[in-house]
């Protein structure tokens, strides 16, 4: 059973007699926004709209990235049009994610900004030229019948923008190894580790780094 969440209207620059060219819907609880293929024109037009963070939340939980979850929907806004049987996306897109640190445990906030291109190609095409043809950066994919379903591109994009490790802040300190204070918040009085000189060099290194 599909039924139609909501629905959102093209044009950064609001036209005369706007029509809804693009829907939301929920099947098995997945999210899906179509856009009509005959509906995209050679004049690019807007759109914006909010994704649902559950199902991004869901594959978080079953895969890469398990340590990062969405705090709300996010925010996708892109232009589209198209050259010939290609179909172009481009835009943003945002979104609020929390994660515990990789460093001292604790519970952050960030917000993640990621700006996307979709070249999508008829498969009936996609097929005559070979996949050969188009590099694999992930840009490039393929369309069946008359609708193309952007959400599955953009959570895609999500996961991409998910740093592999999260951290609080760049130079987040970390527990001491020792008592586990948190070191951002406190220090401890645990000894300095004993000079094994191989430490000492690594020591040295930071040291110069900074
Ligand atoms: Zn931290
Ligand atoms: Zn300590």
């Amino acid at each position: 059973m599909e039924s139609v969440e909501h629905a959102t209207s093209g044009g950064f620059e609001p036209a005369e007699g706007n029509v809804i060219i693009a829907f939301h819907t929920r099947n098995a609880g997945v999210t899906y926004m179509k856009i009509k293929v005959d509906d995209i024109a050679a004049e690019a037009k807007g759109l914006s709209f909010r994704e649902p963070e559950e199902d991004v939340n869901r594959l978080l939980s079953h895969g890469v990235r398990g340590e990062w979850r969405l705090r709300a929907p996010i925010d996708v806004c892109l232009s589209y049009y198209r050259a010939g049987a290609e179909l172009f996306f481009e835009g943003e897109l945002e979104a609020s994610t929390g994660a515990l640190c990789a460093r001292c445990a604790e519970e952050f906030d960030s917000e993640i900004e990621r700006p996307f291109r979709f070249i999508m190609t008829p498969r009936s095409m996609a097929d005559e030229i070979g996949a050969a043809a188009e590099p694999d950066d992930g840009e490039y994919g393929v369309y069946d019948g008359d609708e193309v379903d952007l959400s599955p591109l953009i959570r895609e994009e999500v996961l991409l923008a998910l740093p592999t490790r999260p951290l609080c802040r760049e130079d987040c300190r970390g527990l001491c190894p020792r008592c586990g204070t948190n070191l951002n918040q406190d220090e401890c009085r645990c000894p300095e580790p004993a000079g094994d000189p191989r430490l000492a060099v690594l020591r040295s290194l930071k040291i110069q780094r900074s």
